[in-house]
């Protein structure tokens, strides 16, 4: 579900369901025609590219708004990959998504090099658990 999660984060934010910048009470902003369009787009578009896609719409309205207002999940890039992530754990530096979690930490670290820009984005590691 963390994985459908960020791929529905990912696309939200592309087609501009998501806003660039937090927002209070996202559901006055997703009750718009346009907005409730690209909603539907973003939808149709998850379940094409997330193979045996499990959220409801439901549950997808519910993390759109949640995303939108950036106040309990947010989301981030992987720290390696750059692959989006929907995360819980505000603080954190550094994320890594579960398939870089996997890649051993001498093999992981020049990744890691090569995207950080300075060295003050170094940070503790953050991991995305489950979401529901
Ligand atoms: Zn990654």
């Amino acid at each position: 579900m963390q994985s459908e999660a960020s791929a529905i984060a990912d696309i939200a934010a592309r087609l501009g369901v998501i806003p660039t910048a937090p927002v209070k009470n996202a559901h006055r902003l997703i009750a718009g025609v346009e907005v409730g369009e690209r909603l539907c787009r973003c939808f149709e578009l998850y379940h094409q590219i997330v193979h045996g896609a499990t959220m409801t719409m439901e549950q997808f309205i519910l993390l759109v708004v949640s995303l939108a207002e950036r106040r309990i999940l947010s989301f981030e890039y992987c720290g390696a990959c750059r692959g989006v992530l929907v995360v819980d754990c505000p603080g954190a530096k550094r994320w890594l998504c579960p398939t870089c979690r996997k890649i051993p930490q001498d093999a992981l670290e020049p990744l890691v090099a090569k995207l950080i820009d300075s060295p003050s984005t170094e940070g503790p590691a953050a991991y995305q658990e489950s979401l529901f």
